[in-house]
């Protein structure tokens, strides 16, 4: 099955594979519809409806059926954290131990209850140990799950930047900070990217710790798969060798995994060859949208990234 017809089921598009697998079939979203009439290319998810409603690349489908409320409904959830719900530092501590991140791991990573906050208070450093900036992970089932402080921009750090430093394996990318606390802790390097989208500054980042290798393991859902894809293609051009893990279907993200499983999960990580998943015409618009100057799809592009602008994909990398 392919990841496009994977993907398409995701929204609500149920489609058959044609033209040898080339294009997925499929009943238009848009309009109401008979014989199916919707195409999409397996390979660079591009689509069209022969009956008139347009087309484009995969990620003006999903914003146009985000637009048109075409997309399945997803949970709602609180989005500021207010006085609402009373937490305190020990149902925090209870949170992360279901999650089986234990007080020694806490302590570990230096994360703490922030009680003004309202949340657990997570501590970016620098080469030396010095502190760089720091993260809130607010509890379970509030969105964004991680809070930054004004001005902050995500997309110039890499977590753990002080530990990434000395890391003498290969490198896995993980979305947030708790996922890449867990591979540590299993003891695999990894680096969180803060959100799904790798910036310039962070390929420089990367190049500059001189791993060649990446390991993809961003989350088990829509924006993940999308990210995990671009993520590939941009990763590729700057001469990186990329693998990438499926997580087993039943795990939203690898933090969800077992600790005494992670390694097994990550050992049957694949090779990422990418056949291009956008139009080149389509690839500008596309980066932006990731970055969230344009679009709204990602959940993680709320406060950093959307103020950085690159001057193209050389551009701090070069
Ligand atoms: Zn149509």
């Amino acid at each position: 099955m392919s990841e496009i017809l994977d993907l398409l089921l995701e929204i609500g598009i149920v489609g058959t594979e044609v033209s040898q697998g080339q294009q997925i079939r499929a009943d238009c979203p848009f309009h109401d519809d008979r014989h199916p009439s919707f195409y999409v290319s397996s390979g660079t998810g591009a689509w069209y409806c022969h009956a008139g409603c347009g087309g484009g690349s995969i990620v003006e489908l999903i914003q146009r059926l985000k637009s048109e409320k075409r997309l399945p409904q997803q949970r709602q959830v609180r989005t500021v954290p207010g006085r609402e719900i009373a937490r305190t530092a020990m149902s925090a501590l209870q949170e992360w131990q279901q999650r089986g991140i234990d007080r020694e791991m806490l302590s570990r990573w230096g994360m703490r209850w922030d009680s003004v906050v309202g949340a657990t208070r997570i501590p970016f450093l620098g080469v030396g140990g010095e502190s760089v900036s720091e993260a809130w992970r607010l509890p379970a089932g509030r969105v964004p799950k991680y809070l930054y402080p004004k001005g902050f921009r995500k997309s110039d750090y890499l977590y753990p930047w002080d530990r990434l430093v000395s890391a003498s394996d290969s490198i896995v990318l993980v979305e947030g900070p708790t996922d890449a606390v867990w591979l540590w802790e299993a003891g695999l390097p990894a680096a969180a990217v803060l959100g799904a989208f790798v910036s310039s500054t962070q390929i420089s980042l990367l190049r500059s710790l001189g791993q060649r290798i990446l390991t993809l393991c961003f989350d088990n859902d829509l924006a993940g798969r999308v990210a995990t894809w671009e993520s590939t293609r941009r990763l590729r051009e700057e001469g990186f060798i990329l693998f990438r893990v499926r997580l087993p279907k039943n795990y939203k993200d690898i933090q969800q995994v077992p600790l005494a499983q992670v390694g097994d999960v990550m050992s049957r990580r694949e090779l990422a060859v990418q056949r291009g998943f956008v139009h080149p015409q389509h690839r500008r618009w596309l980066l932006e949208d990731l970055r969230g100057e344009k679009g709204k799809i990602w959940r993680y592009d709320d406060a950093g990234q959307g103020r950085h602008r690159a001057s193209g994909r050389n551009g701090e990398g070069a």
